[in-house]
């Protein structure tokens, strides 16, 4: 099995759950006491925050580019992202390694497909929901119609993200506002709903509401578990 690198602490909260998910899941496939080879690169988020607010996406780039660096000369054989929003810099991690980068957008994409869900809900940072890097990609075979939520439940979403979730802050109140987020978007014709930040699996749950859910830790994991137990 190939060993997987992770760029996480975006927030550690969520790094937590992928480093759970990609051993449970080695554990099923391959039985036993197997687990996951994974060396982990788990950056300060207030850095990357700032940059965030300052939407300084070229020093967030060259930071993570060089993390993902580290990961390979340390002999990580793929690459994983553990954040949606920071797929905005992709491209510079991407550019700077040559390991395998799995892409979150296309690993989603992938299980929507497979799933056959057509019209897609979207949750996530006002980034991920505002800026085109991850609709785009999400929708790089053009099958998808991608629907976000209204500009004032974009902004609750958010802010839930930042104050809460990525300080382990859950909240009944704020899973009342996703689940409305979340019957919005399928009243105005989403067959499913993208969990499109990687701590809101913390918050909602597939029990939460008869609406499926694309978790994009749990794909993101699992997509890469896939990857490293695939030679070649
Ligand atoms: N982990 C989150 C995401 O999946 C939000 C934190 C961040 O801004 O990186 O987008």
């Amino acid at each position: 099995m190939k060993t997987i690198g992770v760029l996480g602490g975006m927030s550690w909260q969520s790094t937590e759950h992928y480093y759970r998910l990609l051993n449970e899941d080695t554990a099923r496939i391959r039985g036993g006491l197997h687990s996951a080879p994974i060396l982990l690169a788990s950056v300060d988020f207030h850095h990357i925050e700032q940059l965030q607010r300052a939407h300084d996406w070229h020093t967030a780039g060259r930071l993570l580019a060089t993390e993902a660096q580290r990961l390979e000369a340390a002999g990580a054989e793929l690459l994983i992202l553990a954040t949606n929003t920071m797929h905005l810099v992709a491209p510079a991690i991407e550019d700077a390694v040559s390991i395998p980068f799995l892409h979150i957008a296309d690993a989603t994409a992938s299980a929507a497909h497979t799933a056959g869900f057509r019209r897609l809900g979207l949750l996530g940072t006002r980034f991920t929901m505002e800026e085109s890097f991850y609709t785009d990609r999400l929708n790089r075979s053009g099958q998808f119609q991608i629907m976000v939520p209204d500009a004032p439940a974009r902004a609750q979403i958010d802010r839930v993200i930042f104050d809460e979730l990525c300080l382990g802050i859950v909240r009944d109140e704020s899973r009342r506002i996703y689940l409305s987020a979340v019957n919005a978007l399928v009243a105005g014709g989403a067959d499913a709903v993208i969990l499109g930040c990687t701590e809101i699996g913390m918050l909602v749950k597939a029990t939460d509401t008869p609406t499926p859910l694309l978790d994009t830790t749990e794909i993101h994991a699992r997509a890469a578990v896939q990857a490293a137990l695939t030679d070649g």
